[in-house]
This record gives structure tokens, C-alpha cells and sequence, in this order.
């Protein structure tokens, strides 16, 4: 029997449309529905059971905190039907990677749930949106890609949604993971190689069915001759954390340390993450963490962390406890 998949759709590139074939960067995205999509795509029907639902249809730099809440609450009730085997999420390419991460910090299935998008227009010349949601059915269709956390499916690569990152404004290879992709999917096939060792889905602590809102978390990125005045306002407004993107190590100019510790007075969490791409913040390395009530990133990168801290923050408000959230995830 054909696995039972649902498509939903969001918007992005996967669904944009260019003025002409050459146009593989400049084009109208989020304007074809992902019906449209489907019945563009040769063989996609003979895959598995398809039905589809349009959830949004916009960018991904529009996604805020609710439309994270509200796909994850719509991919969950999903995965509770005994009809349903698993979900394709067609998302732009953007931010896939904060809310793949979402979704397997907060959806407590073992169905696979798969996040795909595209780098160039369903309309241009070697476009990469039907293949990549083609292998993305077929991973969401396999057996084997049961218990894995969620996925991101691009370029023939199936990457955790943990590790992945966008590392391109253009190229169809713009995804990457530090540890490398999961597996690969070539010929209408599903291939894994390793597994993520870190907690997710069904081990994690969170569940997006007891979270009814995400707190506010800001990043605050590095740079030569940063001035204080940012975290300053920061610290009189009303997020619950900064999410710090230091240099090298979370290094932290003298500039910002004592506005910093003032912030943490007034009880706004402090991160310190890494703008460098790769590696790991060590907790009271660069800085005395445990001295300023502050927490290091471990390897995630800044706008992943925000996500992590969101997530986090929804179970607890202690030090400790949010350390503990990023060795563990
Ligand atoms: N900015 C758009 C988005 O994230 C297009 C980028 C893409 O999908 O590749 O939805």
C-alpha cells in the first residue's frame, strides 16, 4: 500500500514564478499553490497518496512566531490521524532552517515530517523546486526515514533539521551541515547514512501541544566598533533573551560587557553564539558565564539558538536548566 502523505504548502521559491526562463534570481515567490506544484511534477501521484494543503503562501522572512505555532500545531494534528504517514512542508528556503529546527524541537511524532524548498523559481531554467519536492515526498514516503527527527530535503542531500544551515544566497548547493547530510535520496529512494545524536521529536521535553506562545527572543550580531546603544534599548524593552552572535568564540567586546551584565539583572537571558558559522561557544571560556548568570550556544548557529531559547524559555526560566537545553539539542 502507498504511504499516505500530506503536502502543505507555504510559499517561498519552490513557488515563484520569473518573468522569463533565464530570470534564476529575480522573480514574483510564493505565487504558485502547491496544487500547482503537484500536478507539475511527472510520476509525483505514483509516489503515494497525496492530499494538499495551502497553510500560508508567502516568503519565509515573513514567518514570525505565529505562523511557527500555527505549522506546527497544523503538521501535529496531522501526524495524529491513523490515516496520515507522514508530511512534506513546501517552505521557503530562507529560514527552513528555524523552522525545520522548530518542528523537531516541538512535534512529538516519529512520522517523518520534511521541510523542502528551492534556490531557483518553478518557471526557470534547471529548476531545482521539482526534484528537490519530489525526493521529498519519497523521503517522507520511506520507512526508513521514521524516527529521524525532522528533515530538510534539498540538492539529492536529506540533512537534519538540527544541523542544517542556508549558506547561500543563490547556489542550488546552498545547504550544509556541519557533520554532514543524513543520507542521500537519489532515484526515488531514501538513503541514510548516520543519525543525530542529540534529543528531538518524541524524546524531547517540549510538545507543541502544551505551548500556547513563544517568548521574545532578539539576536544582537558582532561587529568591529559595536556600540552599546543596542543592547541598551534591548534591555528596556521586552524580550526575554538575547541571543548574543559574538566573535570567534562568543567573544564580547569591552564595549558591551557591563551592559550585558545590567541586562541579565533585568532578568533577560543572555546567549553567547558564535557569528563564525561553525564550532563551539565553551561555556566560561571567552567569558566568565558562570560569573554573569550568562549561557554558551554550544555549536548552534545564532539564529538557531533563537529558536532553541524560544523553546527552552516556553519550560523554564533557570540558568542551569537553559544550559542544559543547549548540550542536549
Ligand atoms: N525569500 C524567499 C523565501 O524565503 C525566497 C527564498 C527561497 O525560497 O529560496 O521564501
Amino acid at each position: 500500500m502507498n504511504a499516505r502523505v500530506v503536502i502543505v504548502g507555504t510559499g517561498g521559491t519552490i513557488a515563484g514564478r520569473g518573468a522569463s526562463a533565464a530570470h534564476t534570481a529575480t522573480y514574483d515567490c510564493s505565487v504558485e499553490t502547491v496544487d500547482d506544484l503537484l500536478d507539475a511534477l511527472p510520476g509525483a501521484r505514483d509516489l503515494a497518496d497525496i492530499q494538499t494543503a495551502q497553510l500560508f503562501q508567502t516568503g519565509s522572512e515573513n514567518f514570525g512566531n505565529e505562523e511557527l505555532l500555527g505549522l506546527a500545531r497544523h503538521v501535529r494534528a496531522l501526524l495524529k490521524r491513523d490515516d496520515i504517514d507522514g508530511v512534506v512542508v513546501t517552505h521557503g528556503t530562507d529560514t527552513i532552517d528555524e523552522t525545520a529546527y522548530f518542528l523537531h524541537l516541538v512535534v512529538p511524532s516519529a512520522k517523518p515530517v520534511v521541510v523542502v524548498g528551492a534556490m531557483r523559481p518553478a518557471s526557470a531554467l534547471s529548476a531545482d523546486g521539482p526534484l528537490n519536492l519530489y525526493n521529498a515526498i519519497v523521503v517522507a514516503s520511506s520507512a526508513a526515514s521514521r524516527g529521524k527527527g525532522t528533515l530538510v530535503v534539498s540538492n539529492d542531500e536529506i540533512h537534519s533539521a538540527r544541523d542544517v544551515v542556508k549558506t547561500s544566497t543563490f547556489k542550488q548547493e546552498a545547504f550544509r551541515s556541519t557533520f554532514g547530510p543524513l543520507g542521500y535520496v537519489v532515484e526515488g529512494r531514501a538513503r541514510f547514512y548516520r543519525l543525530v545524536a542529540r534529543r528531538h521529536t518524541v524524546e524531547s521535553e517540549w510538545s507543541i501541544d502544551t505551548i500556547q506562545a513563544l517568548p521574545e527572543v532578539a539576536i544582537v550580531y558582532a561587529h568591529g566598533g559595536i556600540n552599546r546603544t543596542v543592547i541598551e534599548h534591548m534591555a528596556c524593552s521586552d524580550v526575554d533573551a538575547i541571543v548574543y552572535a559574538g566573535t570567534g568564540n562568543g567573544n564580547v567586546a569591552h564595549e558591551l560587557i557591563d551592559s550585558l551584565v545590567k541586562a541579565r539583572a533585568r532578568h533577560i537571558h543572555i546567549v553567547r553564539a558564535s557569528r563564525t558559522g561553525s564550532g563551539i561557544v565553551i561555556r566560561n571560556a571567552a567569558q566568565p558565564d558562570d560569573r554573569y548568570g550568562w549561557i554558551a550556544a554550544d555549536d548552534q548557529v545564532p539564529h538557531k539558538a533563537r529558536i532553541l531559547m524560544m523553546v527552552a524559555l516556553t519550560g523554564t526560566r533557570t540558568t542551569h536548566a537553559l544550559q542544559e537545553a543547549f548540550v542536549t539539542y
